[in-house]
C-alpha cells in the first residue's frame, strides 16, 4: 500500500491540476489541463480499469457535447463543491480508491467494494404508495458512532465513495453533515425526496463541498409524481432543485423504470425538465419485485427493456443525445464486468446492520452492529458471490436473481445466510420463482442484443488487462506501488 506521505503528495498533485482547470483562461488552456488530469488519472487506472481513460478521451474531445457539458458544470459549479467532488469521488474513490481495494482483495481474500450504499435511517417523511418504509418508522437505524466506524474501517481499506439511501436520509441530515465533515476524504451521494433541502442545509454542503444528490422523481407531471409521492412532492423537488442551483451544488435524478412509466420517464419531455433545472445525471433502476407478495406485473416488459437499452444509450451518446449522464444499471452491466453485488464493486447496509450483497437482494450472514467491516466483507454469502462471479457471459442478463433467477439461491443455501427483509421476508427459491417469466421473457432478446455487438457471445475487451484477474492485477498493484511513491506532476 502507498505510504500517507506518497498519498497525501499526490492528492495534492491532483488538487493542483484541478484548481488550474477551474481557474483557466481560455478553452484551450483548459483543455490542455484536462488532457494533463486524464493522463494522471490513466496512471492509477492503467490496472484496473485501463479502457476508462480511452472512453474519456473519445468523449471530450475539443467542440464535443461532453466538453461542453463539462465545461457547464465547471463554471456553474461552487469551485470547492466542483474541486472536492473530483477529488474525493474521482482521486480517492475511483482512481487511487479502486487500486487500494484490488490490492485488498488479494490480501484479505474477500472481495473490497469501492462504493458501499447504507441506510442511516428507515424513517421517512413521506408515505409513498408502494414503499416500505412508512410501515417501519423510525423504528431501525444506524446511530452516528456505527455510521462513522463503517466509513472509518472501509476507507481504512479503500473505499471512499458512500451513497445513503433510506428511509429517507435528511432525516437525520445534522448526522449527515456531521459524518461529511469528518471524512472530508470521502465523497456521499445522498438518495433523497429532497423534501428536506432548505437554503441552510444547502450552504452547509457548499461549505464542505463532499455531499451530492440523487433526487427521486417520477415524472415531469406534478399530477402523476404526487398520485404515488404525495400533493405538493413534485413543487418540493423544483424548489430542491432551484436551491441547490443557487448554492452551485451537484445533482441529478434517480428513477425506478416500471411497466407503467418506462416511456414517461424516458421522454424528451422528463429529460429536457431535468435538464433545465441544473440536473448532472439521471440514474435508472429497473423495477424489482422483491419481498413476499410484491407485484410481478409492474416488472417492465421486454419490450419496454429494450427500449430503454436503446434509448438510454442514444440519450448519452457522444453524438446527439442530450446532456446529461444518463445510466440504466440494469441494461449498462457490460461496463462494470456484470453484477457488482456482494462487495465485488458495491454491498448495502440496511438501517439494521444487516450487509447485503445489493440493495435488491435481502439475505445475508451478519449484522455490521456485532462484527467489523472486514469480517462483514468475509461473510459467507459474499464469498460465494466471489466464487461464482460471472453469472452470465451475456451482460445483459447479469444478474443472479432478475436474469439467473436459479444463481440465488444457490448461493444463499451454500452460504447459509438468512433473509435480512424488513417487511416481508420470503424465501430466495419464492424470488426466484415469482421472476422467472420475466427472465425467460428478456432472454432471446438480450440474447439477440448482445450478439448483434459481440458475434461470439464474449465482450472482447481492446485491454488485455480488462481480462487479468483480480489476484494478478493485485500483486502488479502492490509491486508498482512499493516503487513509485506518487504521481509527479
Ligand atoms: S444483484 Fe442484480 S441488481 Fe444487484 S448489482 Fe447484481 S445485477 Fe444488479
Amino acid at each position: 500500500m502507498q505510504s500517507k506521505l506518497a498519498h497525501a503528495a499526490e492528492r495534492k498533485a491532483f488538487g493542483v491540476v484541478l484548481d488550474r482547470i477551474i481557474k483557466s483562461a481560455t478553452g484551450q488552456d483548459r483543455e490542455e489541463n484536462i488532457d494533463h488530469l486524464i493522463d494522471m488519472a490513466g496512471k492509477l487506472l492503467k490496472d484496473t480499469s485501463p479502457g476508462a481513460t480511452r472512453g474519456l478521451r473519445n468523449g471530450l474531445y475539443p467542440g464535443s457535447k461532453w466538453e461542453r457539458f463539462l465545461f457547464d458544470v465547471i463554471d456553474e459549479t461552487d469551485p470547492n463543491v466542483l474541486k472536492t467532488s473530483i477529488l474525493n469521488g474521482g482521486y480517492e474513490g475511483a482512481f487511487r480508491g479502486l487500486r487500494n481495494t484490488t490490492a485488498n482483495a488479494e490480501k484479505y481474500q474477500c472481495n473490497v467494494p469501492w462504493i458501499i450504499l447504507f441506510d442511516p435511517t428507515s424513517a421517512c417523511n413521506k408515505h409513498c404508495v408502494g414503499c416500505w418504509a412508512a410501515d417501519y418508522g423510525n423504528q431501525l437505524n444506524l446511530t452516528y458512532d456505527e455510521c462513522d466506524r463503517l466509513v472509518t474501517e472501509a476507507s481504512d481499506l479503500g473505499t471512499h465513495l458512500f451513497m445513503l439511501t433510506g428511509g429517507e436520509p435528511l432525516v437525520r441530515k445534522n448526522d449527515v453533515l456531521k459524518l461529511a465533515e469528518k471524512h472530508n476524504d470521502c465523497l456521499f451521494n445522498v438518495f433523497t425526496n429532497a423534501s428536506l433541502v432548505d437554503d441552510a442545509f444547502c450552504e452547509e454542503v457548499r461549505r464542505l463541498g463532499n455531499i451530492v444528490f440523487s433526487v427521486s422523481l417520477e415524472s415531469y407531471e406534478p399530477s402523476v409524481n404526487d398520485a404515488r409521492r404525495g400533493d405538493g412532492s413534485f413543487d418540493e423537488v423544483m424548489r430542491a432543485f432551484d436551491l441547490m442551483r443557487e448554492h452551485g451544488l451537484l445533482y441529478g435524478t434517480s428513477t425506478a423504470y416500471t411497466r407503467a412509466n418506462t416511456q414517461a420517464v424516458s421522454s424528451d419531455e422528463f429529460f429536457d425538465m431535468l435538464i433545465d433545472k441544473g440536473c448532472r445525471w439521471a440514474w435508472y433502476f429497473h423495477y424489482m419485485p422483491v419481498g413476499d407478495g410484491a407485484n410481478a406485473d409492474l416488472m417492465p416488459t421486454a419490450e419496454q427493456r429494450e427500449y430503454m437499452f436503446h434509448r438510454i444509450r442514444d440519450i448519452r451518446a457522444v453524438e446527439g443525445g442530450k446532456p446529461i449522464f444518463a445510466m440504466d444499471f440494469q441494461n449498462d452491466g457490460e461496463y462494470v464486468g456484470g453484477c457488482i453485488a456482494g462487495g465485488r464493486v458495491y454491498c448495502h447496509v440496511n438501517a439494521r446492520g444487516d450487509v447485503e450483497p445489493c440493495v435488491f437482494i435481502h439475505y445475508s450472514n451478519v449484522n455490521f452492529k456485532e462484527h467489523s467491516w472486514l469480517e462483514c466483507l468475509q461473510q459467507p454469502l459474499f464469498q460465494s458471490y466471489r466464487r461464482h462471479w460471472l453469472f452470465n457471459k451475456n451482460l445483459l442478463m447479469p444478474c443472479p436473481m432478475l436474469e439467473n433467477p436459479g444463481e440465488l439461491p444457490r448461493m444463499v443455501s451454500e452460504s447459509g445466510a438468512s433473509t435480512s427483509e424488513y417487511v416481508a421476508p420470503e424465501s430466495a427459491e419464492d424470488l426466484a420463482e415469482r421472476v422467472t417469466p420475466y427472465a425467460k421473457a428478456w432472454e432471446p432478446v438480450a440474447e439477440r442484443l448482445w450478439h448483434e455487438m459481440y458475434p461470439t457471445g464474449e465482450k472482447i475487451y481492446a485491454d488485455e488487462m480488462s481480462q487479468v484477474d483480480v489476484d494478478r492485477k493485485a500483486k502488479i498493484i502492490a509491486e508498482e506501488d512499493s516503487k513509485v511513491e506518487a504521481v509527479v506532476d
